[in-house]
């Protein structure tokens, strides 16, 4: 390992890969990382591969003109949009792409640029068009948005994330931070709203050899009822962690059905989640390709195969809801197609049942 080409800038991706997962600016291990290493390459974090796990050899040398690399790990499937920020700045040689909660969230109200403050300055944040993760377009977008606004090395993508760039790894992190502060100032401001991230979790549970394991030893028997039903029409579903973060609780009482309004969500959780407005409706909603049940006035249990995916789904309906509400106070959003949903669905659900049979247990990138 000592010979391998690159050996510090390898290890320094990793560090900055988990001091973002630390701050909590990742959304677990969603996001990417890159650092260019001379004026034809760069090293980027590698597809499907959790930062825990990160080892230096996995840390993918591509080609910035072709996009070719050697090894057996994959670049991340956002290599192109690395490419397309490094070939629109010259000076920066050091890029992170992040699914950050509020960010993200500003991300879908349908503007341009999100104007706010940091600190004391005022701060503009431009906002690239909208195109599906991993496309030539959404690389596109992204080069056209970073030449028209030549000060700004924060933007933000469109109903997706986020791209920070700097001439160093500290500049890129301190982009993030600014940008995630910025527009949570920009939520309370313009969507007055004030809402935390996170999971609260309330009557969660597991099957262990077929049998119901409730966390909570009093389970009222409402509550049996729905994880015993949820077990029996979806066989895939191991764990169940339900959710009454004060976000997924606002929708469960206010809203009738969503749409998705971020990738994240349309991958995990499903291309349309209705709301049922009273407790007979709820059984019907049971869906295949939903990973959530809301329930009227009680927030959403959120489901998975293993408990990592459980959680997976209960942040990321909880990131989708506080990006509900922001879209509702503002009077609108700018909601993915559904073509767009099913294709994401789709795609994250084929690539993801070929690495959970192929690795231990692993997340795709983006
Ligand atoms: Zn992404």
């Amino acid at each position: 390992m000592d010979n391998l080409q690159y050996l510090e800038e390898r290890k320094h991706i990793i560090d900055v890969a988990r001091e973002l997962n630390e701050i909590g600016l990742l959304v677990r291990t969603w996001g990417n990382i890159s650092c260019r290493t001379d004026s034809d390459h760069f090293l980027i974090t590698p597809s499907g591969i959790r930062y825990e796990d990160l080892t230096p050899e996995m840390i993918v040398l591509v080609d910035l003109k072709d996009m070719s690399y050697e090894g057996e790990y994959k670049p991340s499937s956002e290599k192109l949009v690395h490419a397309a920020a490094y070939n629109a700045r010259k000076h920066c040689d050091f890029i992170i792409h992040t699914h950050q909660v509020f960010a993200s969230c500003a991300g879908t109200l349908g503007i341009k640029k999100v104007f706010s403050y940091f600190e004391d300055e005022d701060v503009t944040i431009p906002v690239a068009s909208y195109a599906l993760p991993g496309t030539q377009q959404l690389a596109d977008n992204v080069k056209r948005t970073l030449n028209k606004f030549k000060s700004s090395n924060g933007i933000i993508m469109s109903n997706h994330g986020t791209l920070c760039l700097g001439e160093t790894s500290n500049e890129a992190l301190f982009e993030a931070e600014m940008m995630e502060t910025a527009c949570r100032n920009f939520l309370e401001d313009v969507c007055k709203m004030d809402m935390p991230h996170g999971v609260e979790e309330m009557f969660s549970s597991h099957l262990e050899n077929g049998d119901i394991i409730y966390d909570v030893h009093d389970t009222p028997e409402r509550v049996k009822t729905i994880h015993k039903q949820v077990y029996s029409k979806r066989s895939d579903v191991k764990y169940i962690i339900h959710n009454k973060s004060e976000a997924v609780m606002m929708v469960s009482r206010r809203a009738n059905h969503m749409k998705p309004l971020l990738d994240d969500f349309a991958q995990l959780i499903g291309v349309s989640v209705k709301i049922p407005s009273n407790e007979g409706e709820i059984y019907h909603n049971i869906k295949k390709k939903v990973n959530v049940l809301f329930v009227p006035n009680d927030g959403a249990y959120c489901f998975g195969p293993t408990k990592d995916d459980a959680e997976a789904v209960a942040m990321v309906l909880d990131k989708g809801c506080i990006a509900y509400i922001a879209a509702m106070r503002n009077g609108e959003g700018h909601y993915l197609s559904l073509f767009d949903c099913i294709k994401m669905n789709r795609n994250y659900r084929k690539n993801y049942s070929k690495l959970a049979d192929t690795v231990a247990h692993e997340e795709k990138d983006d």
